[in-house]
């Protein structure tokens, strides 16, 4: 992430002010209007039309529901939803030796979030009476279609073991609907130095490849709760950015480059682009590199349409972590660097268990670990 909260909010008012202004100002006034935003001044005028769309949703479905987060997707469906025919129709039968289709009848849409805590231990009691063929380590695939990826899901967290089970008890049951084959992979930053989400995240992908020939890498916030179960955790022949819409962004993409939450690529992506960038210690700038990493190897980033890429953060402080101030100089240099940090100067000593839903890999990390040649 780049945007801070107070900026975010800032520019939201902005919106607000502008929209509230449209009535009475000519056209000229929102052409005009430029956001600019932090040191780096990103402009995110052409967002401004979409913006100024959604906060109108906004304010409408607030005027609406006496609920303000109550909303349903008949109000507002946006011109790019998919339309539902393109889904397959209820009773619809596939055989066991076909591919997995990717828009099944039981994928409804819109889904009930349930952020209330609940143990680790009742989760994994219940969703594997649900699903008594999910094997240690949390391993799944369905048996009546022949799963179109095998996906990785990794997680990087420190402190928030609370949110663990949270985060299995809604996205299990829907990675089954979606008939993907999958595992969860968590990988939980020991020692001192300051969060390392992006170096969490080429340890993940390096232990889960020694476990199984994964094709397909989710990279996935642990606070982050989809709202739509039409938003496929397949890849796709481009790199994807799944959390379009935030409720803390009040479902605005923040800027136009934003790559943060939750993202995929495919393995062979990923390792085109040589991972994540291991010298981002703190908050913020890991994933604008991840975006620019993408964007070097000539790819573009797909998103879901409309309202899929809905998502609900369970609340959170930030306990005690700083922002990484250092990223916008190491942003300037994402492509030089790109060759020389990633996944090839990367070493640690993991520990891994396994647990009935997933596997946990802890990691301690250091600077010394992943060694950044002069570039
Ligand atoms: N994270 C964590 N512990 C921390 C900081 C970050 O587990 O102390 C992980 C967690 O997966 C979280 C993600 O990194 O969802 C992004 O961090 P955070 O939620 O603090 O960022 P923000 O919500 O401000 O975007
Ligand atoms: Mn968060």
């Amino acid at each position: 992430h780049n945007l801070c909260a107070v900026c975010l909010n800032l520019h939201l008012v902005c919106g607000i002010t502008w929209l509230n202004s449209l009535s009475f100002s000519p056209l000229s006034t929102v052409n005009e209007y430029v956001f600019m935003v932090q040191a780096r001044g990103i402009q995110i005028r052409e967002n401004v039309k979409n913006i100024g769309a959604q906060v109108l949703e906004q304010v409408v479905r607030g005027a609406y529901s006496i609920n303000g987060t109550d909303y349903s997707y008949d109000f507002n469906v946006s011109e790019s939803d998919d339309p539902p025919t393109t889904y397959l129709p209820e009773g619809f039968t596939y055989l066991s030796s076909q591919i997995c289709p990717e828009r099944l009848p039981s994928m409804k849409g819109r889904l009930e979030v349930n952020m209330s805590e609940i143990s680790l231990e009742e989760v994994e009691r219940s969703l594997l009476e649900g699903e008594p063929r999910m094997a240690q380590g949390g391993y799944w695939k369905p048996k009546d279609c022949l799963p179109r990826w095998k996906v990785a899901i990794l997680v990087p967290f420190r402190n928030r073991h609370e949110h663990l089970p949270i985060l299995l008890r809604h996205l299990v049951p829907v990675l089954q609907k979606q008939r993907l084959q999958f595992a969860f992979y968590f990988i939980e930053q020991g020692g001192t130095e300051p969060f390392n989400r992006a170096m969490l995240f080429n340890v993940g992908y390096k232990e889960a490849m020694k476990d199984l020939d994964w094709d397909c890498l989710i990279f996935h916030d642990v606070d982050h709760l989809m709202e739509n179960d039409r938003n496929y955790y397949g890849c796709t022949d481009m790199p994807r950015h799944f959390a379009v819409k935030l409720d803390k962004y009040s479902y605005m993409l923040p800027y136009n480059e934003f790559f943060g939450g939750v993202s995929g690529l495919t393995v062979k992506q990923f390792k085109k682009i040589n991972g994540f960038p291991n010298a981002f210690w703190g908050w913020g700038g890991e994933d604008d590199d991840l975006w620019n990493r993408v964007r070097y190897a000539n790819y573009t980033v797909s998103r879901p349409h409309g309202e899929q890429g809905r998502y609900m953060s369970i609340p959170h402080h930030h306990r005690g972590e700083v922002q990484f101030l250092g990223r916008y100089s190491l942003l300037r240099h994402s492509k030089e660097r790109q060759k020389v940090d990633g996944l090839n100067n990367l070493n640690y000593s993991p520990i891994v268990s396994r647990r009935p839903l997933y596997t946990n890999i802890t990691v301690s990390l250091s600077r010394k670990l992943a060694p950044v040649a002069d570039y």
